[in-house]
């Protein structure tokens, strides 16, 4: 069996929204292990935030299994060239999409540039976040809850609903919420709830889409070692990151990438309306 990184980690911080490149181990994306089967031969996907962490490893993982993959990310151009460079040494097409999705007309563009450019969209993974540890809930100022919102939500449901009209049965829709929708941290309070509300918008949405047959899931991750953990946590968290699981340290993003795969393949399709948790361990509800 392969081994991955436990703790202790080296001590680091970043600023948000972090950079891969800079991290010490660097996360597991795949680069050097998936191996694809043609299971999502020739559709097209939008992945945001797939510059970095698990949103790279479902680009990677997409693009070996046969799909052309575009990448809404915010200005990390280094770490998404990198993905797009593993993407085209796939044999498959990327588009890269930087910009920032609390913007409504950025998220209309998103949408309408994935298929001005592929023709198509088969599949949308809502998996860009933004999130900040606060200890005190006076240090959670009005601008940074409605960000949090319009980052993590709002551009959910702005996405989801610009997607649809362009999508044709057997299409599927993949949010990534969090194990904090089921256990939030209270450091992350603004952040936690979304991650509730994505839960609850996905078996919302899965109804609503039934009768045109798209299929609307979420993932729950437990830790995972990206760019998101070492730019929004204090030092401390970041070197023991993972260790209170029951495995006993972090998942790889590598290691979340295959769930992101079965629920974009036809192999799920009586899947839907539900949350998948990948969480080394620990029991959801
Ligand atoms: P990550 O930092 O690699 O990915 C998050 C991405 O979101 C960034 O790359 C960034 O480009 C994008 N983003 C942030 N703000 C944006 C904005 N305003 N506009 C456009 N893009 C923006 O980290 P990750 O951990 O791979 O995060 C991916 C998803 O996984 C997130 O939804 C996160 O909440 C979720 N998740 C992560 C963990 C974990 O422990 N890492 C656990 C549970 C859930
Ligand atoms: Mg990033």
């Amino acid at each position: 069996m392969k081994t991955y990184p436990r703790p202790p980690f080296p001590a680091q911080e970043q600023t948000v929204p972090g950079s891969q490149r800079s991290m010490q181990p660097s996360p597991d994306c795949g680069e050097h292990s998936y191996k694809g089967a043609g299971r999502l031969k020739d559709k097209v996907a939008l992945i945001t935030g797939g510059d970095s962490g698990i949103g790279r490893a479902v680009a990677i993982a997409f693009a070996r299994e046969g799909a052309d993959v575009a990448i809404a990310y915010l200005d990390e151009h280094a770490d998404a060239q990198d993905t797009a460079q593993w993407i085209e040494q796939a044999g498959r097409q990327c588009l890269l999409l930087p910009g920032d999705l609390a913007q409504r007309q950025h998220c209309l563009d998103l949408i309408t540039k994935t298929v001005d450019t592929f023709g198509r969209i088969d599949v949308l993974v809502n998996n860009a976040a933004y999130q900040m540890t606060h200890d005190e809930l006076e240090d959670i100022a009005d601008e940074e809850w409605v960000k949090t919102f319009d980052i993590n939500i709002t551009a959910m449901f702005r996405l989801c609903q610009a997607a649809v009209p362009h999508m044709l049965p057997g299409s599927s829709i993949i949010n990534t919420s969090s194990i904090n929708s089921d256990a939030p941290n209270p450091t992350l309070l603004p952040y936690a709830t979304t991650k509730g509300a994505i839960a609850n918008f996905t078996g919302g949405l899965a109804q609503l889409l039934g009768r045109r047959e798209i299929r609307v899931n979420c993932v729950a991750p437990g830790p995972i070692w990206t760019p998101l953990i070492v730019s929004t946590m204090p030092k401390s968290t970041v070197s023991h990151f993972g260790g209170q699981t029951p495995l006993g340290r972090p998942g790889q993003p590598v290691e979340v990438a295959p769930l992101y795969v079965l629920l974009a393949s036809d192999e799920s399709s009586y899947m839907s309306g539900c949350r998948y948790g990948v969480t080394g361990g620990k029991p959801m509800l």
